[in-house]
Order: structure tokens, then sequence, then C-alpha cells
């Protein structure tokens, strides 16, 4: 029986495509990348097992990934649950010591699952907190109001992501420190991110979250900003075009890249395989933020 020339076709297209990648493969194999999780892509079971399956692939390349994730509605929710009303000032979540000890639990879980369902997609993978080999320390965040346990991170501690990653595991890192004080902070998941991958000398740290990417206009979803560079981000932030949680995310990306870190991209995790688009090919998606 002979193979229909579609279907033979197809498998011809399907090849070349796979080795359009190898460019890609070669720059990034035996690389670090830091991915932060959230959004969406945690939530949606089809984008979810769409990210297992790109980090796998990373994995099997070659390329050292370490996961920081989000999961800000998963604790409000569970404090509803409990009956604790969460409290938002300034658009950032206040951490009494029940509403830490509900987060430090419930992204605990979330940690630990994204790490199983790594290991059904062929990573194995490792669930740890900043509490583990001592690889964060944070103070209490000072601003403008009193988050209670709100924590910034003072100090990363990268040895035992560099051996689970010598290793073949891949880290999924729950971003919750401890202080010199004893107390257990909270810690916003993107400063976890950017910090991380300053510190483990990663050549680029990827944010998928629920927006295209930096928009000039929040309603419109065709001015998505291609790129930007570190001055140009304060500059926005100035003149209001970036606000609440994308500010996080571009101080996180500007902090990253004068790290070291090659490029930073903020990019949707609303479409699967956004990870693999960005990685491996020359337009990638979102916004890229450089030098
Ligand atoms: P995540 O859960 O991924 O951390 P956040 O909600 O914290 O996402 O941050 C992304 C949000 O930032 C967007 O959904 C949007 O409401 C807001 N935002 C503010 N300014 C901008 C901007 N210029 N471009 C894109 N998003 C923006
Ligand atoms: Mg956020």
């Amino acid at each position: 029986m002979s193979i229909p020339d579609s279907s033979s076709h197809d498998a011809a297209t399907r090849a070349q495509i796979i080795s359009q990648a190898l460019p890609y493969i070669r720059r990034l194999s035996g690389q670090t990348i830091v991915i932060k999780y959230g959004g969406a892509a945690m939530t949606d079971e089809k984008l979810k097992a769409a990210v297992m399956g790109d980090i796998a692939l990373l994995h099997y390349v070659g390329v050292k990934v370490v996961v920081v994730h989000g999961g800000g509605p998963e604790v409000s929710a569970m404090c509803k649950q409990v009956g604790i009303e969460p409290q938002f000032v300034l658009g950032m979540r206040v951490t009494d010591e029940s509403t830490m000890r509900i987060t430090e639990m419930v992204l605990g879980q979330i940690g630990k699952s994204i790490a199983h369902w790594l290991g059904t997609h062929g990573a194995p993978a490792v669930g740890l907190s900043g509490k583990d080999g001592n690889l964060l320390r944070a103070t209490k965040f000072q601003g403008e109001a009193d988050w209670g346990l709100v924590g910034e991170i003072e100090h990363v501690d990268a040895r035992l992501l560099n051996s689970l990653a010598r290793d073949g595991f891949v880290p999924v890192v729950t971003p919750v420190a401890p202080g010199a004080d004893g107390q257990t902070y909270n810690v916003n998941a993107d400063y976890a991110a950017g910090a991380i991958a300053g510190a483990i000398g990663a050549v680029k740290v990827l944010f998928l979250t629920d927006v295209a990417g930096v928009l000039r206009d929040v309603n419109d979803k065709g001015s998505l900003i291609p790129s930007l560079t570190v001055d140009e981000v304060e500059g926005l932030i100035a003149d209001g075009t970036i606000a609440g949680g994308m500010i996080p995310k571009v101080r996180c990306c500007t902090h990253a890249v004068n790290k070291g870190v090659e490029r930073a991209h903020i990019v949707d995790g609303r479409e699967p395989h956004a990870l693999l688009v960005e990685l491996f090919s020359d337009n990638g998606c979102g916004t890229m933020i450089t030098q």
C-alpha cells in the first residue's frame, strides 16, 4: 500500500520544521534559562500540558531549566475557604501570619504538583522553596505601605539549583523565603525569578503571563511593544504606560539584565507553545528586554 502524497508531504514538512530548530538548540544547549510560570498557562489543562511538554523538550535538548511558579489566585481561593478575606493594598496582597501559613501550604503544593507533571512528561523535577539549601533569604519589603510578611530577596545561594541541574533534575521553585529574623516571607514570584536568573548566570528569563507582552495601550491588543531597553522601561513606568502587575515583571527583567542575563522576555502564556515560539524562532513573541 502506498502512502498518500499529502501525508508524506506532511512528514517532510514536519522534519523540515524540526531541523530548523537546530541553530537555536545549538545556541541554548548546556545553557540555563529561568521560566516564571503562572496565569492561564498554569490553570488551563491544555495549556498546562503544552508547557510541561515544552519544558521536557528543552530538558531533552540539554537546556537547564529552572521553573519559578506563582499562584496568587489559588492562595486567595484557599484564604476564602477558611474564612480569611484577602486584603490588598496598592494592588499587593497583605500577608499576615495566617495568610503566610496558607500561602506556604498552597504554593508548596502547587510546586510539588508541577514537579510531578514535569516528571510524567519525562523531565524529572524537584519542588523546593527558598528555605531549601539556603536558596533564598528575604527581608521585609519596605514601601509606601505595610504589607506584613511580604519579602524582598536579599540573597540567592544557587548551589542547590546547580547541583540539581548537573544531575539532570529540573528545579521548581516556590517563592517563599526565610528571613534572618526567623520569619517566613511571601515573595512575588516575578522578583524571585529575576533574582534567581541573575544569580545563576541564566542566558534568558521568560515570564509567562496572561497578556501578549508589554502593551503601549493595555486595552489595545495590537499595541504590543516587541522590544525595550532597560532605560526605556523606567520611562514607560514614569509616564504610566506600564502599571499594576506589569511593573514588578518589567523591573525583574531589568534587574536580571543588569545582572548579566542576556535577554528577558514577557510572553503570552495563553498561546500554546509560547516558550518554543520564543526560544526556537528568530521573530520570537511577546516583549524582549535587553541592555
Ligand atoms: P501575572 O499573574 O502573570 O504576574 P499580573 O496580573 O501580575 O500577571 O500582571 C500583568 C497585568 O499587568 C496585565 O494583565 C495588565 O492588566 C497589567 N498591565 C499594566 N500595564 C500594562 C502594559 N503596559 N502592558 C501589559 N499589561 C499591563
Ligand atoms: Mg503578578
